[in-house]
């Protein structure tokens, strides 16, 4: 049950539903949860109110300015900063969740979340404001707050065309989603997790399957997408999970960026140690074994793996320090990046 009831003022009616006897079915993430009057979905943050979607509107937990480095994308406008606003709920419930506060406000009596009311023509204006020119729904899980994101994506496009705009996301957006979002989205970063399906339906309550589905559609919908695998000790870091994860990213694409970090025990994950720089050494390398172009390590110690190489010529692009951008020497020609020493094409924004 709820902790905590959401203020009417913060709900805002969707279409993103379908009717069906006595309910209707959510259609924001792969869950498509059946949801009967006056109950909410898994995230608990849809409300069936007289056979309508209400979903969540007008308040962020969080927002702040933050590099592009931070979230982590390493192909996408390197070097600039972004405005990143979160809501709270998720439709997963991580036991190594970070932003378990704002994630689990409703399912965990310990965690507490601050609305702050604000508009979207603030958030936007605030943008402005402060120069930048990306914006981020990020902290909590922004597929189940999509429609709050569309309608501060589309009013920051509408006043320069030039603005971009993203997702961190657990990726299980279903493509319903998608294909509201697909004008007003440029970039999807996306948690993998693990590539071990009772593990990963055991971590998130979600289905694998669906989770792959997602991953390949973004891609295929040409919204820029750069992948992340917290590796957990004894969990997701086997070679033979690894060798099968990093061919599924091939088949796609292996251009897609991969960003591999270490775990540190948080919320109700406090008996597995800290990921071990060795491993990500082991994994980065199983990657780049299969034929992966663009691998990075994070969440250690080390810059000896946030470089960009060109995956031709395999001369040093990007150099990096600690989640910002030091020197970028790729070429370029409105947002696509070519290698400054054998202009081969880089996948990303630039
Ligand atoms: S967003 Fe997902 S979890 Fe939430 S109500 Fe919709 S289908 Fe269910």
């Amino acid at each position: 049950m709820p902790n905590f009831e959401i203020n009417e003022k913060y709900l805002k009616k969707s279409r993103l539903y379908k009717l069906k006897k006595n309910g209707i079915i959510c259609l924001a993430c792969r869950n498509y949860c059946y949801i009967p009057e006056g109950k909410s979905g898994k995230c608990l943050v849809r409300i069936n109110k007289n056979n309508e979607l209400y979903v969540p509107y007008g308040y962020v937990t969080a927002l702040n300015i933050d590099p592009i480095e931070k979230k982590p994308l390493y192909h996408f406008l390197p070097g600039e900063k972004t405005l990143s606003f979160g809501m709270a709920g998720c439709n997963f419930k991580c036991d190594y969740c970070q932003n378990w506060e704002i994630s689990q406000f409703l399912r965990d009596p310990l965690a507490y979340s601050n609305f702050i009311e604000i508009s979207s023509e603030d958030i936007v204006n605030f943008l402005f404001e402060k120069k930048l020119k990306i914006l981020v729904s990020t902290y909590n899980e922004p597929t189940i707050t999509s429609e709050w994101s569309y309608e501060i994506f589309s009013l920051a496009k509408e006043k320069n065309s030039d603005i971009k705009t993203g997702f961190v996301s657990n990726g299980y957006i279903s493509p319903e989603n998608l294909y509201f979002l697909k004008d007003k989205i440029d970039f999807i970063k996306v948690d993998l997790k693990s590539f071990n399906k009772e593990n990963y339906n055991r971590l998130t309550g979600a289905n694998l399957k669906y989770l792959l589905e997602s991953i390949e559609l973004i891609y295929k919908n040409e919204i820029h997408i750069e992948l992340l695998l917290l590796l957990v000790k004894d969990f997701n870091d086997s070679e033979k999970e690894l060798e099968a994860l990093f061919e599924f990213v091939k088949n796609i694409s292996h251009d897609i960026p991969l960003h591999i970090t270490a775990f540190h025990p948080d919320y109700n994950m406090q008996d597995i140690e800290n990921t071990d720089i060795s491993d990500i050494k082991r994994a980065i390398n199983i990657a780049k074994n299969k034929g992966l172009k663009f691998v990075y390590g994070g969440n250690i110690i080390s810059n000896d793996f946030s470089n960009t190489y060109c995956s031709s010529c395999g001369k040093i692009i990007i150099e990096r320090s600690f989640m910002s951008t030091k020197i970028n020497r790729i070429k370029k020609d409105k947002y696509n990046g070519f290698c400054p020493h054998c202009n081969y094409k880089i996948y990303g924004i630039f």
